[in-house]
């Protein structure tokens, strides 16, 4: 059994402990795996373990490594996310490659990403990443101005609006951790009650996954739980 297959048990296990935790089916909590600095060979070996989901960071290191996964794996379909921050710039080779992006936090992007996605693709599947711990400098919409932009999105061709991201500032302990998250999924339920139809809340991570998936997860984004502990720096922002 190779290092990452053993990871991927250990996770689902997790996944499955937290669920019971949270009288959950674990089948209602997706697992991405986030690539971001492993390559395409690493990928390969989870895909073997049976991960199909993959999230990236960088556009450029992700759209390379989404080309070589085609061409290593040819008529395998894997769904990418695109999770790290967006310039308006760099937005055509995610409206082109990805299928899902996580990071969307102002009109401009969606619009863009709405524009460039190619009419043969299916929709680009949508999460607008929210500030829940209203760090100033971080990236993701302020709750205040969520409603009126999750509505505008929702409007936008070849856009899929499926739900809300978010990364809090890891806490040390698991009772504020899962109040954080608790803010995102109160955002996530007004947000369905006002007509949108969201199913889809993406918060968790290596170190916090079991909190999330107790305030209500539906998708977790673990990186070294799955694949080790990356570089100490990664300060490519292509
Ligand atoms: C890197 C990253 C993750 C995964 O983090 P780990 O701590 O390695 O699990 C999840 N989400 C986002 C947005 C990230 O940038």
């Amino acid at each position: 059994m190779t290092t990452i297959e053993r990871n991927l048990q250990q996770v689902h296990e997790r996944l499955k402990q937290a669920c019971t935790l949270a009288g959950r089916d674990v089948n209602a909590v997706a697992l991405l795996a986030v690539s971001k600095t492993f390559d395409a060979d690493a990928v390969c070996l989870a895909l073997d373990a049976g991960q199909h989901a993959f999230g990236e960071n960088y556009v450029q290191e992700g759209t390379e490594k989404i080309e070589t996964l085609r061409r290593l794996r040819p008529g395998v379909a894997l769904q990418w996310h695109c999770i790290g921050p967006l310039q308006s710039n760099k937005t055509r080779p995610v409206a082109e490659r990805f299928d899902w992006v996580q990071s969307v936090d102002r009109l401009k992007i969606a619009q863009r990403l709405s524009e460039q996605r190619p009419a043969d693709l299916p929709d680009l599947q949508i999460c607008l990443q929210v500030n829940v711990d209203g760090g100033a400098n971080k990236s993701g919409v302020e709750p205040e101005a969520l409603a009126e932009l999750a509505l505008a999105v929702s409007r936008l061709p070849r856009l899929k609006l499926r739900g809300l991201m978010c990364i809090p500032e890891p806490v040390p302990d698991f009772e504020t951790q899962r109040d954080l998250f608790m803010r995102a999924k109160g955002l996530f339920d007004q947000l369905n009650a006002q007509g949108l139809v969201l199913d889809t809340l993406s918060m968790g991570m290596s170190d916090d996954l079991e909190a999330a998936v107790a305030a209500g997860s539906t998708m977790v984004r673990v990186g070294r739980g799955v694949f080790g502990s990356r570089p100490a720096k990664v300060t490519s922002g292509a």
